[in-house]
């Protein structure tokens, strides 16, 4: 969430019914095990709560009906949520007998810590919110009564383990998420997305569709793309190469090792060292796997002298990179070990720079609509002053020049005040998805930093010296991550241009196989890809199959088909368009098969 996001929310209603929940959440489980349960934290989370509790056995799935049981009654007694500020010394009395709340409390005495022991700048007062017969360690905020809380509208979803403070020698608690909304309607659509967040997983539509894999063998956080996510890819891939040409790009390719002394230049061995996989010893050198391929494109910028006329230089790779994640973190092709990201880095003069920005954000969006994505959400980082690399006056032409595009493009955008990186202003895009998701796609990035440390001239008009504006930026951003997002937004069903299989023929028998076969013949001469389905299996049988398979158009092939040249066209949404002439058909193909604009 971004910071502005985050903090509409903890002013919402919405957050003070989710949090009140959660306290009537932990009352209800102290009850089950009475003078047993030990309580840690339980804050409101983006759309709903957890608690934190050390139990006698674990919990069950009957618990949580028992529980939410439980919770209805006392949001039905309308107690009043009591605040109070107490003293440390009152606060431990208070606790004497649950060891995770006695932590916070000294975490709180001593300062630096809040009550959910996350780092903060003063030491705070001590409050307690009291309901009923339930006191929680809380600064709030929190309804005023139980019966704020819509009964018909909360709901325990789910138990899981987590670590008290995330520390893995902790020791391991029972936490429960549950939500709540402010109508039974909400609280319906919430878990109607929940299903289809479900239905649409990545992971789970990349074996049915046979996209990709992770081998053990091979490792965590590493895919393999199968035959057809690698048609997806390449498909995604050509499109994305053809229009790159067309707005000026030139391609390049670079090593994925490099000698410690370019990663001690870009600052990468200081800054992100801990992303990075040990070095490799070559020759008594050091080597790293690259975290990204931005050194290696201003090497090639460096290659020779640069004059102002050969300036904007746009340097576009498809730069498979790699990047330490925990094991704990990955999650399918979302967040893996190593992937590829289209890449580019332009160098341009401050005059340029404005312009520049405005193409790249329009040609951003332009490739980010033709994969179906409709809805977006851009936010604009600017200068942190605590730190921060480079001339004020380029930070603020360049988060000035982003601004602007902004405006331009008309785009929703939020601006997140201090929240750069220390080497410049960016703009990330995310995308909603059909769940009201967000994912973050590209970066548009402007950086201060390695122009100065690799020291990047141009040759200016005036026979000097300049240093040259470098931007990063990645439009899909990792093909892996971009891949996830498409097979969830799209539930797997691909735009027609994507699909890494776009016509089944079902010839209904044998002897409508040679038919089938030129049909097949003549739609792959005009560049479709297509199967025919010569098992005998029953017409129902192999359009199921093709359904399951997501494959935009199926063509059934009888008697009556083959005499007159054509096809009944059925779609994978059920919908039966009928007979139709083959050439009818390969029209209709051809204007269906191309990116949206
Ligand atoms: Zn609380
Ligand atoms: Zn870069």
């Amino acid at each position: 969430m971004a910071v502005e996001q985050k903090e509409r929310y903890e002013q919402s209603v919405l957050y003070r019914i989710r949090h009140s929940t959660a306290h009537v959440m932990a009352q209800a489980v102290m009850e089950m095990f009475p003078g047993e349960a030990k309580i840690a934290i339980g804050p409101p989370i983006a759309d709903g709560f957890y608690y934190d509790f050390d139990l006698p056995r674990s919990l069950t799935p009957e618990d949580l009906e028992v529980l939410e049981k439980r919770m209805r009654e006392i949001i039905a007694a309308d107690h009043e949520y009591e605040y109070r500020i107490i003293s440390a010394k009152e606060a431990k009395e208070l606790y004497a007998d649950q060891p995770y709340k006695i932590e916070l409390i000294e975490g709180l005495e001593l300062g630096g810590l809040d009550e959910y022991g996350e780092p903060i700048d003063e030491p705070p007062e001590i409050s307690i919110y009291a309901h009923d017969t339930f006191t929680d360690l809380c600064r709030g905020p929190h309804v005023e009564r139980t019966s704020k809380i819509n009964p018909d509208a909360i709901k325990l979803l789910n138990i899981a383990g987590a670590y008290w403070r995330g520390d893995e020698n902790r020791p391991m608690l029972q936490r429960i998420y549950g939500t709540a909304w402010e109508s039974a309607d909400d609280l319906e659509q919430y878990l109607w997305r929940l299903e289809e967040a479900k239905v649409r997983d990545h992971r789970r539509l990349g074996k049915e569709l046979d996209l990709f894999s992770v081998s053990e063998d091979v490792g965590p956080g590493l895919i393999l793309w199968h035959p057809r996510g690698g048609m997806v890819r390449k498909v995604a891939e050509d499109y994305c190469r053809d229009e790159h040409e067309k707005a000026g790009y030139d391609f390049v390719y670079s090593p994925h090792i490099g000698k410690s002394k370019l990663w001690e230049t870009s600052g990468h061995l200081e800054w992100f060292e801990e992303n990075m996989y040990a070095p490799l010893e070559i020759e008594d050198q050091k080597y790293y796997l690259k975290p990204m391929n931005c050194p290696f494109h201003v090497q090639i910028y460096k290659s020779k002298m640069r004059s102002y006329r050969d300036l904007p230089l746009r340097f576009a790779e498809w730069g498979t990179v790699y990047r330490y994640e925990r094991s704990g973190v990955l999650h399918g092709m979302m967040r893996v070990r190593g992937f590829t990201q289209d890449d580019a880095h332009h160098f341009c003069r401050p005059d340029q720079m404005p312009e520049e920005i405005d193409r790249v954000l329009e040609f951003n969006l332009k490739i980010l609509r033709a994969f179906g994505f409709e809805n977006f959400q851009a936010y604009l980082s600017t200068r942190n002053p605590e730190k921060s690399a480079g001339d004020i006056a380029d930070w603020e032409a360049s988060t000035q020049a982003l601004q602007s595009s902004l405006d331009r493009s008309g785009l929703p955008y939020e601006i997140d005040e201090g929240e750069a990186v220390f080497y410049g202003p960016k703009i990330d895009i995310k995308m909603l998805d059909a769940l009201g998701r967000e994912w973050q796609l590209s970066t548009i990035q402007f950086d201060f930093n390695l122009p100065e440390s690799f020291d990047l001239t141009y040759v200016g008009e005036d026979g000097k010296e300049h240093r040259p504006y470098m931007i990063h930026r990645a439009l899909l951003g990792s093909m892996e991550r971009f891949m996830g997002v498409l097979i969830e937004h799209h539930a797997g069903a691909f735009p027609i241009w994507l699909a890494p299989m776009q016509v089944e023929i079902i010839p209904i028998a044998d002897r409508h196989l040679g038919h089938a076969n030129n049909i097949a013949e003549r739609l792959r001469e005009r560049g479709f890809r297509v199967e025919v389905d010569s098992r005998s299996e029953r017409m129902n049988a192999k359009i199921r199959d093709a359904q399951l398979q997501k494959i935009p158009y199926m063509l059934v092939v009888g008697d009556r088909e083959v005499k007159t040249d054509s096809v009944s066209v059925r779609l994978r949404s059920e919908e039966d368009l009928g007979a139709m002439r083959v050439d009818d058909f390969l029209d209709l193909i051809s204007r269906e098969a191309v990116p949206s604009v």
